[in-house]
């Protein structure tokens, strides 16, 4: 029987890290292969050489029985694969319409672009992928995660590729359903995908089968019956893992303890009037989950609590002092740091040894007098940061986006500890990690909130707000709706509270 594709033996290095070392992969026609592996197993590489970014060192790659060796994403388009990438590949200052065609932006017979006559087939090409609260013209980089996202799924989609490739598509959307609902359709027709993911209910619902990466070896090629959750996290991490969350803060007194940061009535937008903002408080030691569906308003507080938009009415106060947040640079002084959605665009400085992208917080303490920097002092701030999130020294010297997403992201926590916060504002910070570093970055809430910090804790799987907060404040339409003490925390709670389906507070107190 003749595959859609064989992958056999192939190897890449990046200077002395194997990223893969003879691997072999085949699949069938209209198969849907799940891709697994921890962070820096090699994935991201497996689907760059087969999409065209970078050659294999060597092994050969055979595609409908072909030898297939394409020279970049365009030629790997034509020869009938296609990407969408993890690290979003969109360009930020075009358009929705200019991002979906590039780089053959459609011409009409006089060889002109007209921008109305692509805009019109964007509409169209929009409105067949069911994606809502777009427009053609609009910039990408006004776009949420969760918009580029499926924007970036959709351009990898309509070039009709016998094998689309999905890195981490769900990552950011909380609901998958979209996504499943174009696969279903796209393999109808008998289009076969292979699908990056770390979650692995996704994984089960899609696909036939998987193959698990580790270090750049492949470990095994299975079925999915028959197999547990467990024992696959078990071949992923090559130990035994099952997902533990630190206990809770017992001592956070929610009646009585200190408040850190208290947030009255806050607006991002002039339309919400004066008495229904964003209202809540975060008290000393605690971890406030926050919980909502995709574009009900948590983004504009993280973003406004960090200083990167801007405030239009409501108070912040921290320690009972009001504060006035109008950059970054006013939400750092006032003890607020953020971990933005996006690492690529927001968070990591690109190019830039990882050393210094952990250092830079700290960047006026270890310069002398003259303004030089104390490299030993830089590196003794560096390790510390590192121990805590468990970054390897290896790492130091190699530019941060050389590294996989989860040691970049242990790099922005380390910076952030450094920082001398008194309130950590994470934005979805496990997003596309995996289990092990997710893990860690558990541990490090908790150690920061048992040292006395508070902890905003956004996060789209509500798994980690069950596990990890003392407390859930829950958004809907723009503002906080309820709030659900610890005692009462759980998933079916929290999502009918995202629903708009709750009492404003859901606490044990009350029934007794
Ligand atoms: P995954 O997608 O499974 O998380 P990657 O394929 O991104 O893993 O990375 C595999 C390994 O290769 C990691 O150790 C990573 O640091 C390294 N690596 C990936 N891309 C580069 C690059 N451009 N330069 C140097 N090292 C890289
Ligand atoms: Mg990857």
């Amino acid at each position: 029987m003749s595959y859609l594709l064989e992958i056999k033996n192939l190897n890449k290095n990046f200077g002395a890290t194997k990223a893969l070392q003879d691997v072999s992969l085949e699949m069938q026609h209209g198969e849907i292969h799940a891709l697994l592996g921890e962070n820096g197993a090699g994935k991201s590489t497996l689907i760059k050489i087969l999409s065209g970014v970078y050659p294999q060192e060597s092994g050969d790659m055979l595609l409908c029985g072909k030898t297939y060796s394409p020279k970049s994403i365009v030629d790997a388009r034509s020869l009938g694969i296609s990407a969408a990438f993890q690290e979003l590949s969109l360009l930020p200052n075009l358009t929705v319409a200019e991002n979906l065609f590039l780089p053959n932006i459609p011409k009409n017979a006089l060889g002109l672009t007209s921008a109305k006559k692509v805009e019109q087939m964007t509409e169209q090409i929009l409105s067949e992928y069911k994606i809502e609260g777009i427009r053609p013209s609009q910039k990408v980089e006004l776009l949420s995660v969760a918009q580029k996202q499926r924007l970036e799924t959709v351009r990898a989609m309509i070039h009709d590729p016998k094998l689309l490739i999905l890195d981490e598509a769900t990552a950011a959307l909380i609901d998958p359903e979209w996504l499943f609902e174009q696969v279903d359709h796209f393999t109808n027709n008998g289009t076969s995908i292979l699908f990056i993911t770390h979650r692995l209910r996704e994984a089960r619902r899609l696909c036939d089968q998987f193959t698990i990466l580790r270090n750049g070896c492949k470990v095994i090629t299975e079925k999915f019956d028959g197999i547990s959750d467990g024992e696959i996290f078990r071949l992923m991490a090559g130990r035994s893992i099952d997902v533990r969350f630190p206990a809770c803060a017992s001592t956070v007194d929610v009646n009585n303890d200190e408040v850190t940061l208290s947030v009255q009535n806050l607006r991002a937008d002039k339309k919400i009037p004066k008495d229904d903002g964003i209202t809540f408080v975060l008290r000393k030691g605690e971890v406030l989950g926050i919980a909502g569906l995709e574009g009900q308003g948590q983004r504009e507080l993280f973003n406004m609590l960090g200083g990167s938009k801007p405030i239009v009415g409501g108070s912040v106060e921290i320690e009972g002092c009001s504060m006035k947040i109008r950059n970054p640079h006013d939400a750092m002084k006032s003890g607020l740091v953020l971990i933005p959605e996006e690492r690529k665009t927001e968070a990591i400085f690109p190019g830039i040894k990882t050393s210094c992208n952990v250092s830079i917080s700290v960047l006026d303490a270890v310069k002398n007098w003259c303004g030089i920097v104390n490299r030993n002092r830089e590196i003794d701030y560096v390790d510390f940061a590192s121990a805590k999130v468990q970054l390897d020294n290896n790492y130091y010297g190699m530019p941060i986006d050389a590294l996989s997403g989860g040691n970049q992201q242990k790099a922005i926590v380390g910076r952030a500890l450094l920082s001398n916060a008194k309130c950590l504002l994470l934005f979805d910070p496990t997003r596309g990690v995996d289990i092990g570093t997710k893990q860690n970055i558990y541990q490090v809430i908790r150690d920061f909130s048992n040292a006395g910090g508070s902890v905003l804790f956004y996060s789209t799987e509500l798994p980690e707000i069950v596990g990890l907060a003392d407390r859930c404040a829950v958004f809907y339409r723009k503002k906080v709706v309820t709030e659900i003490s610890h005692d009462c925390l759980s998933e079916p709670a929290i999502l009918e509270a995202m629903l708009g389906m709750s009492p404003d507070r859901i606490s044990g107190e009350d029934n007794a």
